[in-house]
């Protein structure tokens, strides 16, 4: 039994060498010496490169501890969704989408029916407004009702907690009721982290994310992986990434790997943070909408609980505020936080998620990113900010 910060700290790192550092440096190489057969671990560099080897082995080992398991990385978390998607999909298949996922399926699954496949999405359930607190049903409720929608499809993908929405979908329930109709089951853990929820141990394929966000928490590193313990599926996804090349930089996977030797200790301060941000939130009467599955009065909590590893329920705190103006006026007064896209980073960032134009929220919607600041600073900063959004 190794604790999950405990296991961080040394994943995917090989074996003490004397003289030698404890993670090696980033390998840059287009190609490798390469004597006669083209064979070998390492060859051309769109294909395979050490410094990826140790990032893969070290998210695997935190997405999977108990069994083996295959990770890709790429170049991005969308090129990650992609290449699941599309390694997976064939003119004819059905895929099931959410329909409140991360603002860019959409445009996957258009493109996706231009090959001819068909993308079908549940419906929210009636009664169901994203993020207003008293009249919402959870979509989880809904899919429940609609099972019917797996019936010959060849894919589910599952996003939970949702972006920005904060729904947190029954991983388990729905792998059982895909895999009986004889669908794969992907599942986007951007938000949780592998140290908040582990996807493959909750019977998924596929555990696709964006390490763009909480993974690596800096906010200066482009990255995704797609986690499997099937050697085919794996072998497909890496394929595809040779294929189209969204491959990432060594670099940024160095950096990457770096990165998840505090994981723990971000993810654990994030959350706490999260909390106290939106119990105070929760008493302020100009907010509706509230949303973190950690918040014992929130619709997902106890699936939260049930799914999630305990108090490790994300950094982001959704909410609506009035309008529009209300809402920038909120962001411009906040001194401790970045008005900026993206969360997960170690320093506080907010938006009104209503600019973008690609998620189905309120103009007064506010994503909130908690960072590792003091939690009680960053509670100050928001109430008072909050008080000068009145005017
Ligand atoms: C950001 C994000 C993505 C896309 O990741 P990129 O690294 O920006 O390509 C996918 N899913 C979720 C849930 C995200 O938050």
């Amino acid at each position: 039994m190794t604790g999950d910060g405990t296991r961080a700290v040394r994943a995917g790192l090989p074996e003490p060498v004397a003289h030698e550092p404890a993670l090696p440096g980033p390998v840059f190489a287009a190609h490798f010496h390469l004597p006669g057969e083209a064979t070998g671990p390492y060859t051309y560099g769109r294909d395979t490169n050490p410094t990826w080897t140790r990032l893969e082995a070290a998210i695997g080992e935190l997405e999977s501890p108990d069994e083996p398991a295959h990770t890709v990385a790429f170049a991005s978390g969308m090129a990650a969704i992609t290449a699941v998607l599309f390694s997976q999909l064939r003119t004819g298949d059905a895929v099931v989408l959410p329909g409140d996922g991360y603002q860019l399926l959409p445009a996957v699954g258009a493109r996706l029916e231009s090959y001819g496949i068909e993308v079908r999405t549940p419906r929210p359930s009636s009664g169901h407004r994203p993020s207003t607190g008293a009249s919402h049903t959870p979509l989880d409720a809904a899919l429940d009702s609609q099972l019917g929608i797996l019936d010959g499809a060849r894919l589910l993908w599952i996003e939970t907690p949702s972006n920005p929405g904060l729904d947190v979908y029954d991983i388990r329930r729905l792998a059982d009721a895909a895999h009986a109709r004889g669908a794969l089951v992907a599942v986007d853990n951007t938000l949780a982290t592998p140290l908040g929820q582990r996807p493959l141990d909750l019977g998924a394929d596929f555990s696709v994310a964006s390490g763009t966000k909480a993974l690596t928490g800096h906010g200066d590193v482009l990255l995704g992986y797609a986690t499997t313990r099937d050697a085919t599926l794996a072998d497909d996804v890496r394929l595809w990434r040779k294929t189209v090349g969204a491959i990432p930089g060594p670099m940024e996977s160095w950096l990457a790997h770096r990165s998840l030797a505090t994981l723990a200790l971000r993810v654990r301060q994030q959350a706490e943070g999260a909390m106290a941000l939106a119990t105070a939130l929760a008493g302020r009467p100009e907010v509706t909408g509230l949303r973190h599955p950690g918040l014992p009065s929130d619709p997902s909590h106890a699936l939260a609980v049930r799914q999630m590893r305990p108090g490790r329920f994300g950094c982001v705190v959704s909410f609506v505020l009035p309008d529009k103006a209300y809402a920038e006026r909120f962001l411009a007064a906040l001194t401790l936080v970045d008005d900026a896209t993206s969360f997960g980073g170690v320093r506080s960032t907010a938006e009104r998620r209503g600019r973008w134009g690609g998620d189905d929220v309120p103009e007064g919607f506010v994503r909130f990113s908690v960072g590792v600041e003091e939690p009680e600073d960053l509670v100050a900063d928001a109430l008072r900010a909050l008080d000068a959004a009145k005017a």
